[in-house]
């Protein structure tokens, strides 16, 4: 098993070195790898991957070394907001009602505009195991 992202010590070098284990594989399909990294279930893959900029399609070989150290150090982060939030994963804004639209900012958004740049959010589960959920304009 890999380091645990939610212990209280999450062993990012140990994460890191985990992943350079697997330099072909594409970036969603490591973060729910339990080899790599436990804890990070699907929803989280999509929210984590929006919010550092970087396309699920991206090879670990691929990723720069600074992409590497931001994804790592969020993955905490954000989980944890979520599960203190009831699995929200994006802020509200004011005056901002909260829906299941406002919840994410990704998933399950398939076909909505991109929070950040309009773009229409687009999904997939071929390429990847599991559906997947990304902004073309914002990870690229
Ligand atoms: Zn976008």
């Amino acid at each position: 098993m890999g380091p645990d992202c939610l212990s209280e010590i999450f062993d990012i070098d140990e994460a890191k070195t985990r992943l350079h284990t697997k330099q072909n594989l594409l970036i969603s399909e490591a973060l729910l790898d339990r080899k790599i990294i436990s804890g990070i279930g699907n929803k989280y893959k999509s929210e984590i991957l929006f919010i550092c900029k970087i396309s699920p399609f991206k090879q670990i070989s691929h990723l720069e070394s600074k992409e590497e150290n931001i994804l790592l150090e969020r993955i905490p982060k954000l989980l944890i907001y979520g599960y203190k939030n009831f699995g929200r994963t994006r802020h509200l804004l004011k005056n901002e009602k909260s829906s299941w639209n406002t919840r994410h900012w990704v998933f399950r958004r398939t076909g909505k505009e991109c929070w950040i740049c309009k773009t229409v959010i687009k999904s997939e589960k071929t390429i990847t195991s599991r559906a997947t959920f990304w902004c073309p304009n914002c990870q690229q």
